[in-house]
């Protein structure tokens, strides 16, 4: 599934090519693409000119100068295939964006679960929590948020309403750089622990390309993600695998405590 960092660079490749640049048309070939933007709204995107290419959590959007606005969520396979209107056209090719310019942005999704939406000028986007470079997000307003949730600590940090972007990678990878169960009650989280969890998301989530984290582990690209059953690179216990609201959470069961 494409986290953060991957949507983040799908959003630099979109930039790179769509910002400044006239919309000729946007066609919608999976149904269910197709079935949330009708043709007539659809008609009026040609012409308009794509002012600026922004990322909110995992969102990518794109906004027009009559300002209205194009969301595309990647979900769970989404991808670009930027080319030529006249290239081949790729495999699983779910939407296409073609500009004026001859570049074909292809939405490619084997899955077909991404989504398009256009929203109204001033309908404003989808509903998201501050971004974890915010300085907003803090141990403060994670722990104020924390208060009022039921349940553990791992399920709440993919509420994109807590903190915009975090997907199941990151949540437990997150979680054994602060040393914290996925089970940990997340109403009862102290300050201290808010505040370790705090950087702990910054640090998987942006020292992640080039920094320490990825260097120290460089047989695979996480700590305990995907890793059940072999060592915690941190003690060498067994890394275990819980599901938690129908999601895997990989962790230590020693050094992470409740
Ligand atoms: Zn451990």
């Amino acid at each position: 599934m494409p986290e953060l960092p991957e949507v983040e660079a799908a959003r630099r490749a979109l930039a790179r090519v769509a910002e400044g640049q006239t919309i000729a048309r946007l066609r919608l070939l999976h149904p269910s693409l197709a079935r949330r933007v009708t043709p007539a709204r659809r008609r009026l995107l040609a012409g308009r000119l794509i002012e600026r290419v922004e990322r909110r959590g995992k969102h990518q959007l794109l906004h027009l100068d009559d300002g209205r606005t194009l969301a595309i969520h990647f979900r769970m396979n989404g991808d670009w295939d930027i080319g030529a209107v006249s290239d081949p056209e790729p495999r699983f090719m779910r939407a296409s964006l073609e500009l004026e310019s001859g570049t074909r942005v292809a939405l490619t999704d084997m899955r077909a679960l991404s989504t398009v939406e256009l929203f109204d000028e001033g309908e404003g986007a989808p509903e998201l929590g501050p971004e974890p470079s915010d300085p907003a997000f803090n141990a403060h307003t994670l722990g104020v948020a924390l208060a009022r949730r039921r349940g553990a600590i791992k399920p709440a940090l993919l509420d994109q309403k807590m903190v915009a972007g975090i997907g199941n990678i990151y949540a437990s990878e997150a979680l054994w750089v602060a040393k914290i169960s996925p089970k940990a009650k997340a109403a009862s989280l102290s300050a201290h622990r808010c505040e370790r969890l705090v950087q702990a998301i910054r640090e998987v989530l942006f020292d992640a390309p080039a920094g320490r984290y990825w260097a120290k582990h460089e047989d695979s690209r996480w700590n305990v993600y995907d890793r059940e059953g072999e060592k915690c690179p941190r003690c060498g216990a067994t890394i275990r695998r819980i599901v938690q609201a129908g999601r895997s959470t990989y962790y230590c069961p020693v050094d992470q405590k409740s």
